[in-house]
């Protein structure tokens, strides 16, 4: 069994759990290594019941002190009894495991694991998990994997499968050379894979994912570097002059520039002028104003008779690039004939859009990545503007590129990261910050509170309503594979019905919706149909409704608080007051710090970064503080020295052979050739 074996070479795997595993996106044994797990559980020596800590899950070890009963609710049957030792007692509650009765008598010992509840003065432990003591003792040595779990895998299945692919797969030699490996000093592959699915210690844990991560990193950067090499120092096949329509539309706009602004819009002038090819990232963070730089490119190089094209992320956004440049064609007499292309179109209408780009008709194409489909034949494209990249893989970009005679290539990126991180991840792009926001915007009102403000809260909502804004509030986003996202935005929304004044017109959006649903209701709302929009985060990036004033989010401690910066930058787009409020629901007094910390600063980074010492290496598991970059374990400020130890050992590799053609690279150049081209789209933001 090796890496790509089909997976049900592995004992126990049929053709069910094959389908199951489908699902998942998994087929082979490397596919099912990757699946890393989301969580790990730990199981602490039981504790004394008066030191049981309502909201926690503990374990405590006693005596049955009641003999079990049962009763019928409907179709539920409650099993009830208690616990107890020289300390207390606990009440213990069960619910359809009928079973239990005759398992659990009086008198008997057991373990009794599970969240310790309060209900009055009685402590309760509802579906706790029991054990003998022996087993317990057992489990409490190591860190347990969960999984994110499709229907039809269990967590255990998962265990049992994950461990007979580690036992059983062909270990390969190690291929970093010997150079590489001492200035690292990582965990080979197998040791990195054993101990990423069965840690023995936290300790451990974080060498073996640094391992990991250290593997995303290198096929990133060199991926990213070759590309590089074949881009840079390409010579500009689209000279463009500066024409009267981009002076007429910056005299016009009803604001200036800002400073910054004026600085990039000079870069990007001068790099559509000069002798070479542009590579350019515009960094900025959320609210900066980079459309309007993009809109300008685009604009020179429609003047200069070329065609232009916008790829976004989604079709929501897209659509509303597509819409803000009809806008604009209308509102200054713009030489723009905007055409949209995206998935969801009817053919017919595809087919149009598709002969008007190759007439060159139109001259500016807007879309997701329908726009880089084989069909997709342009006349002269020359620029390809790509906003918020982090949704892209570079392989798409690179198609892109490829539909052009070496067109000039602008990248949009709201992710916050210091210049040398920028430096490294967009290593095959000049880098221009827009480092500085309109002067129009107030500062965002803040407040982080716990779910006793919720009524609070709604009030609030509905008085912004009132005076003719409108309003997001965000659920979290849940574990791919559960349905329990469609149903908190669904049953969120209509709660909220229910309580707000019946003229509050209130609508929901997530993930799982087709993209013609999705963008029917972005529509209304940026058409004001629809007052208060329930979403998960996909409209964490790029959306833009200035008349929107409130932010709300749910769980707020489940998100990275990078990830709340950028859904708080969904306000505070217009000039009106604009407001964030950060429900928690856990009270932990840490959690209510942490997030504080959105309160201390606007800077995305200094939020990542001070939320990243905050944590334990426990929690630094499962969290990610961006989006930006898809690496299944990697992240960009959690791990930033090791992405500059790899992108420095990259470089060096690059001097001594770039084609990984001396012996002692042979084997990294096979793993690559193996591994490497699945791994390329890794920057997704
Ligand atoms: P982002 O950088 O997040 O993509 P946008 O380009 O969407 O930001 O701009 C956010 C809002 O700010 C838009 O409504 C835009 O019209 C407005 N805007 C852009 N530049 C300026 C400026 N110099 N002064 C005032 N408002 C601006
Ligand atoms: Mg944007």
């Amino acid at each position: 069994m090796d890496w790509n074996s089909p997976i049900e070479e592995i004992k126990g795997v049929g053709e069910k759990t094959k389908a199951y595993f489908q699902k998942l996106n998994i087929q082979t044994v490397g596919d099912l290594l990757s699946l890393y797990p989301r969580d790990y559980v730990t199981y602490k020596n039981p504790v004394k019941i008066k030191d049981l800590v309502v909201g926690e899950k503990q374990a405590v070890y006693g005596r049955i002190v009641t003999s079990p009963r049962e009763i019928k609710v409907r179709n539920l049957r409650i099993l009830t009894t208690a616990v107890g030792e020289e300390s207390g007692t606990l009440s213990l509650t069960f619910f359809n495991m009928p079973y239990l009765k005759k398992v659990l008598k009086q008198g008997g010992w057991y373990v009794f694991y599970g969240r310790v509840q309060q209900k009055g003065q009685t402590l309760l432990m509802e579906q706790a998990t029991l054990f003998s003591y022996e087993d317990y003792q057992k489990l409490t040595q190591g860190l347990h994997p969960k999984y994110s779990l499709t229907k039809g895998l269990t967590n255990h299945n998962l265990q049992k499968y994950v461990k007979i692919a580690l036992e059983n797969i062909q270990w390969k030699e190690e291929y970093y050379p010997q150079w590489m490996q001492s200035e690292t000093g990582l965990r080979d592959l197998k040791n990195a894979l054993w101990n990423m699915h069965f840690p023995c210690s936290w300790e451990e844990l974080v060498e073996a994912r640094k391992r990991l991560v250290f593997d995303e990193f290198f096929t990133f950067l060199y991926y990213l570097r070759q590309n590089k090499e074949a881009t840079w120092g390409l010579e500009n096949a689209h000279l463009m002059f500066e024409t009267a329509d981009t002076v007429r539309l910056l005299e016009k706009l009803p604001f200036p520039l800002t400073k910054a602004q004026k600085k990039v819009w000079q870069e990007i002038k001068n790099d559509l002028g000069s002798k070479k090819c542009m590579n350019r990232l515009i960094q900025g963070d959320v609210g900066s104003g980079k459309t309007i730089l993009a809109i300008l490119a685009l604009l020179m190089t429609v003047a200069n008779g070329y065609q232009g094209a916008m790829m976004a992320p989604t079709e929501v956004l897209a659509k509303q690039h597509f819409e803000t440049l009809q806008q604009y064609a209308k509102d200054y007499a713009l030489p723009f004939v905007p055409v949209l292309l995206v998935g969801s179109l009817p053919a017919a209408q595809k087919r149009e859009a598709y002969a008007e780009i190759a007439s060159g008709r139109a001259n500016v194409i807007l879309g997701t990545h329908a726009m880089i489909q084989e069909k997709v034949q342009y006349k002269n494209l020359a620029l390809v503007v790509t906003d918020e990249q982090h949704r892209f893989g570079v392989h798409q970009r690179e198609t892109l590129f490829e539909k052009g005679e070496n067109p000039h290539i602008m990248v949009m990126s709201a992710t916050p990261i210091p210049r040398t991180l920028a430096l490294i991840l967009y290593g095959d792009l000049q880098v221009s910050v827009v480092d500085e926001l309109p002067a129009n915007r107030l500062p965002i009102k803040n407040c982080v509170v716990n779910t006793s403000y919720r009524n609070k809260s709604y009030e609030f909502l509905a008085k912004e309503v009132m005076a003719g804004h409108q309003a997001y509030v965000i659920c979290p986003q849940v574990e791919p594979g559960e349905m329990e996202e469609l149903e908190n935005v669904v049953e969120y929304a209509e709660k909220l019905k229910s309580v707000l004044p019946p003229a509050i017109r209130v609508s929901y959006l997530h993930g799982k919706m087709n993209a013609k649903e999705k963008n029917r209701i972005m529509q209304e709302f940026h058409q004001k149909n629809i007052d208060i929009l329930v979403s998960t985060t996909v409209i964490e990036v790029g959306i833009n409704v200035p008349n929107a004033t409130v932010m709300m989010v749910e769980n707020a401690e489940r998100f990275g608080l990078a990830q709340l910066h950028q859904l708080r930058g969904r306000v505070g787009r217009g000039d009106a007051q604009s407001y964030c409020i950060f429900i928690s629901t856990s009270e932990q007094k840490e959690t209510m710090e942490r997030l504080q910390i959105l309160n201390q600063s606007n800077d995305g980074f200094v939020i990542a970064s001070k939320d990243l010492q905050l944590r334990g290496p426990g929690d630094l598991f499962g969290i990610r503080q961006s989006g930006a970059f898809s690496f299944a374990l990697g992240d960009i400020y959690q791990d930033a020295s090791l992405l500059s130890l790899c992108s420095r050992l990259v470089d060096t590799l690059f001097q001594k052979d770039p084609n990984l053609s001396m012996p002692e690279h042979e084997k990294l150049r096979q793993n690559l050739a193996e591994r490497g081209g699945n791994l390329v789209d890794f920057r997704t933001i």
